[in-house]
């Protein structure tokens, strides 16, 4: 146990819950610090010495890593043998050899300048394919790296114990990679509240807090915290008295979700009896039984890309259609919205080769990969349409930014439904297909997108971070990140009248669909079907339970009047009080 004091932070609670538990500090991002200094002529040779030192130890690393994973998984293998080679060319350890005999430079530096110069060869080559192994001689090179510096290697899927992960950030796939069973939680320096790393915790139902900006310098491994993700607040060392505190709230938090849980069972209609459609977000087909025992009737958004994240290789149509299957029969007799593939933003696979980008936000993610991806997309567009002959299906497209795009889909999707016809396999011909809009553009034509697709649904984490032009995994501006903002309010008003206009469906499936605080107004607004994340559910029908329609109304009017998210936010919680529990001033989704 560390000597260090009792010290609070304050983070973004991501995902509920309250936990109790030692810290397993990990290194999940790319060695940052790294000195470059000239070294002296009697150092030359005990600086080649470290440099050969780190070298085996990567190479013991690697054989001991391919030793564990070979057989299982015959790629792994593969990639490990080309690194292997890597790391024994001649490009990569002789010329930093000869950098820190010639230059009289550190090993850390010439090693990044044997790097630089391998990519500047790589970056000449016009073989995408090619120049794209560029990032296994980073791997190999941060690999090195890591052994200069004394940095453990970790592999997140290894930590077996009780304990709570603290990292300076963790990518969707390392979240999905965490053993559930035995990751207490995960706190992070970096990340937003609506970043794809916070919302896999929500899934697998681990409490986390992000954006703690310097939580891995203040604490160190086996320290102990309390970390709550219900108001963000995470404390390093507890007195006795905070622990007792903290041992009562956890059980006050987990009577108070039993309660709203019990609730579940409910319609989902307002005071006056106007029923409103609850459907739950997933990642995972497992999170299929935790929608219906929450009460949600069907899936509003299923996110594709975690089978793709998790694995070596992009999964095979035959299993993609295994996986939409089952989802779909699992969710019957309700209907299940399968977005296509969202890849790029925050999320990457191995397997599908994205150069790296400046702005990934804004580069080659969604449907503009899918587009440029044909063979991909129409794997998956195949494997849902032979899905939907096993129940109701809708197809969403993620990241339009106008009509244009979306013809360019329905002309795969036709292609596909009449490769299918000759080949007389069985689909929904009538399957409806959608568009999720979340880009401002779409916002901005939503009446011509509307004379093209069955319905809306609202993605606010996206249209948030594009509109108010806030980076949703950049914890310095993540207090801006302002669905009542009320820019906000007004572009979801001009695709719900466009939606009604063209008597097309509309629903909401981003994170300010399951915000207790917010779904009065949305309802106000004419919503009548939202998705949330399984988890919230309850809370969300437990707010819809607490309000009449002509509350909902007047509250929506009085919004759309006033001038600030901070005024809009004030009035609402003025207005709802009496309706959200006491817990340490908040609950699920309620702080900000
Ligand atoms: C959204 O952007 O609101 C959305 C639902 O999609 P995702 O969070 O996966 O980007
Ligand atoms: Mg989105």
């Amino acid at each position: 146990m560390s000597t260090a004091g009792r010290k609070e932070m304050q983070g973004i609670a991501v995902s509920p819950g309250i936990i109790i538990g030692k810290a397993r500090v990990v290194d999940r991002s790319r060695v940052k610090i790294m000195y470059q200094y000239l070294i002296g002529e009697d150092q030359v040779s005990r600086e080649v010495e470290r440099f050969r030192q780190a070298v085996d130890a990567a190479e013991e690393q690697m054989v001991a890593l391919k030793d564990r994973i070979a057989e299982s998984v015959k790629e792994g293998g593969v990639i490990l043998d080309s690194h292997l080679m890597i790391l024994h060319d001649s490009m990569l350890s002789d010329s930093t050899v000869k950098r820190i005999l010639n230059e009289r430079i550190n090993a850390e530096w010439a090693l990044k300048k044997s790097e630089e110069e391998i990519r500047r060869i790589f970056d000449r080559i016009d073989d995408e394919y090619i120049s794209g192994r560029i990032h296994d001689v980073e791997n190999v090179a941060e690999r090195i790296l890591r052994n200069l510096s004394g940095q453990e290697h970790n592999g997140l899927g290894e930590i077996n114990d009780r304990v709570i992960i603290v990292a300076h950030e963790l990518s969707p796939a390392d979240t999905s990679e965490l053993n559930t069973g035995k990751v207490m939680g995960f706190v992070t320096d970096a990340g937003g509240r609506t970043s794809h790393t916070a919302i896999i915790a929500q899934a697998l139902e681990i409490p986390a807090v992000v954006g703690l900006e310097s939580i891995t310098d203040a604490v160190e491994d086996r320290d102990l915290l309390i970390v709550d993700g219900n108001t963000g607040r995470v404390i390093i060392n507890p007195d006795d008295d905070a622990i007792i505190q903290y041992q009562e709230k956890q059980l006050q938090y987990e009577k108070y979700r039993a309660d709203i849980a019990r609730e579940s069972r409910l319609p989902a209609e307002t005071l006056d009896g106007r029923p409103v459609v609850l459907r739950g977000n997933i990642e995972f087909l497992e999170e299929v039984a935790a929608v219906r025992e929450y009460g949600g009737e069907g899936v509003g958004l299923y996110r594709t890309e975690f089978q793709y994240l998790g694995a070596k290789e992009r999964p095979s149509e035959e299993d993609l259609f295994e996986d939409y299957r089952e989802v779909t029969e699992l969710a019957a007799p309700y209907p299940v919205y399968i977005r296509t593939l969202d890849l790029g933003g925050d999320k990457f696979a191995t397997s599908v080769e994205c150069s790296p980008e400046t702005n990934p936000a804004l580069g080659l993610r969604g449907i503009r990969l899918c587009l440029r991806e044909p063979d991909m997309f129409r794997a998956q567009l195949r494997a849902i349409l032979r899905a939907s002959a096993y129940g109701e299906i809708r197809i969403m497209y993620p990241m339009i930014s106008g009509v244009q795009e979306v013809l360019d889909s329905q002309a795969h999707l036709d292609e596909v439904k009449n490769d299918l016809d000759r080949k007389g396999e069985a689909y929904d011909p009538d399957v409806k297909v959608g568009i999720i809009v979340e880009v401002p553009s779409a916002v901005a034509v939503a009446e011509l997108l509307a004379r093209h697709v069955d319905f809306f649904s609202l993605g606010t984490n996206d249209l948030i971070q594009y509109s108010l032009a806030i980076d949703r995994v950049n914890e310095t501006v993540a207090h801006m990140y302002q669905p009542f903002h009320p820019a906000i309010l007004r572009m979801i008003r001009q695709v719900v009248d466009a939606a009604r206009a063209a008597d097309i469906g509309v629903t909401m499936c981003g994170e300010m669909a399951g915000d207790p605080l917010c779904i009065p107004i949305l309802l106000g607004m004419g919503f009548n079907e939202l998705s949330v994340n399984a988890r919230g559910i309850p809370f969300a029908k437990k707010m819809i339970r607490s309000v009449t329609m002509a509350q909902a109304e007047t509250m929506y009017e009085a919004a759309m009047h006033m001038d600030t998210a901070t005024e809009v936010r004030a009035y609402v919680q003025e207005q709802l009080k009496h309706l959200i529990p006491d817990l340490d001033g908040g609950t699920v989704n309620i702080e900000q």
